[in-house]
């Protein structure tokens, strides 16, 4: 059994994408092919965003959105302290200090209670300048956008949401990368739309910032690439990888995100009365980047991780470890709130294989095996 079984998505949609790489190599257009401006185009319309600027991958999406921004030196941003490295490596990247904030044991989003109390804790200290929250649509759902968007109006505050996980998901029918003043996608293989090798995108509705990432993507160009009007970096999503993702886009609208609601409710059915499942608040979807379960102690994880392998089946510790005891932060400003949560949360937490391609018997195989190692051999 595959984790997320990017072979048999392969075998499925092989025609459409042989085709569509073959039309890139014969045309020999692997930089800013017509392709990625009509990948930009659907995604855009997809999120309900009025730009779309794909870029290299989910990392430098993020960088260059905090450089539209204007973060540097001197500013704090907020991360949940419970995310994948990048979210919180950026803003320290760009000269910021992460401040992580703890996140809800259910859902794993970011808990705007203790967000507020870190921007308060940073206000009080004095020493950095509260600039923007970086939210994160952990495992595919989206964040808690009404309550963090009124902390972000009440101290002045800009809301970048991290949707490297979260493309494809909503609130109340509006979508994942509508929802930061920036928001920014990754197309890694592994998230819910995934192409062949690297690959992100930017979105927002503010043609100025929009013009900016554009600009700093390609050596901060002015008129053309060789006119340079500021500092940059390279980032740009290839034509093949916009060929790809056009394709998989269209199986991702039609079948995919509702294949994999589908296998994450059964599994919900399954295993509720066993373990922890994740919980998808009222009136969000998930497009299920994760389907993470919370055993009781680490412990009795570890014992169940191992005793999945023997059986064949593949899980993942995400994560190991809470952004705040991350080595790369020692010495930094970090962590000024309670992050109990997180704390917790990483040493009974487990991801279980979860992809549209999965069969209801692989699931049901799954299932079964959590059950008999929990509730029969403690
Ligand atoms: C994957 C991921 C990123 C980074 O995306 P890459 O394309 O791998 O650079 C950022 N944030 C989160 C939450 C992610 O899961």
């Amino acid at each position: 059994m595959e984790f997320r079984d990017l072979k048999r998505q392969y075998q499925k949609l092989k025609p459409q994408i042989d085709t569509a790489i073959s039309k890139v190599l014969e045309d020999a257009n692997f930089i800013s092919g017509s392709q990625v401006a009509e990948l930009e185009d659907a995604l855009a319309e997809y999120a309900g965003r009025k730009y779309c600027m794909a870029c290299g991958n989910g990392t430098d999406a993020l960088t260059l959105a905090l450089m539209a921004l204007d973060v540097g030196k001197g500013d704090a941003v907020f991360v949940p302290d419970f995310t994948f490295f990048a979210s919180g490596e950026t803003p320290a990247f760009a000269g910021a200090v992460p401040v992580f904030v703890d996140v809800f044991e259910d859902t794993f989003n970011m808990d705007p209670a203790s967000l507020e109390d870190a921007i308060l804790a940073v206000k009080k200290a004095g020493k950095f300048v509260p600039k923007v929250i970086i939210a994160v649509d952990l495992f595919g759902q989206p964040a808690e956008y009404g309550r963090i968007t009124e902390i972000a109006k009440k101290y002045g505050l800009f809301v970048l949401e991290d949707a490297a996980q979260g493309f494809g998901g909503n609130i109340r029918g509006k979508m994942a990368c509508s929802f930061g003043d920036i928001s920014c996608t990754s197309f890694f293989p592994a998230k819910p739309l995934g192409c062949y090798g690297d690959g992100g995108a930017v979105f927002t509705d503010n043609g100025e910032w929009a013009a900016l990432i554009r600009s700093y993507q390609v050596h901060g160009k002015g008129e053309n690439k060789y006119d340079n009007v500021q500092i940059g970096i390279n980032s740009r999503l290839d034509t093949i990888q916009a060929a790809i993702l056009l394709e998989k886009f269209q199986a991702f609208c039609k079948y995919e995100l509702e294949a994999v609601n589908h296998a994450a409710e059964k599994y919900t059915k399954l295993l509720k009365d066993i373990v922890s499942v994740p919980v998808v608040k009222e009136g969000y979807y998930s497009s299920w980047a994760q389907y993470s379960i919370l055993l009781e102690n680490e412990k009795q994880r570890d014992r169940l991780q191992a005793y999945l392998k023997e059986k064949g089946i593949p899980s993942m510790v995400y994560y190991q470890k809470p952004m705040h005891l991350q080595k790369a932060f020692d010495g930094m400003e970090c962590a000024c709130v309670d992050l109990g949560a997180t704390e917790k949360i990483c040493k009974r937490v487990l991801a279980l294989p979860i992809h549209p391609y999965m069969e209801e018997n692989e699931i049901e195989m799954v299932a079964e095996a959590v059950r008999q190692k929990v509730l029969y051999r403690k």
